[in-house]
């Protein structure tokens, strides 16, 4: 998989945490280490996660 989620479980609260970050392309893999921030539409949170690739 090179694409991050566009939403994610809110660990907080349960809820649906959208991706707020601005990903490239679809044809461009994401890289390691890239940041990736979500905010939950529900309780507010914000996550910042980083990408890492399973196939290494
Ligand atoms: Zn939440």
């Amino acid at each position: 998989m090179s694409s991050a989620p566009v939403t994610i479980n809110c660990v907080e609260c349960g809820g649906t945490a959208h991706l707020i970050s601005f990903l490239p392309p679809d044809d461009e893999p994401l890289e390691d280490g890239t940041p990736l921030a979500y905010r939950c539409s529900d309780c507010m949170d914000r996550f910042d996660l980083v990408w890492e690739a399973d196939d290494t």
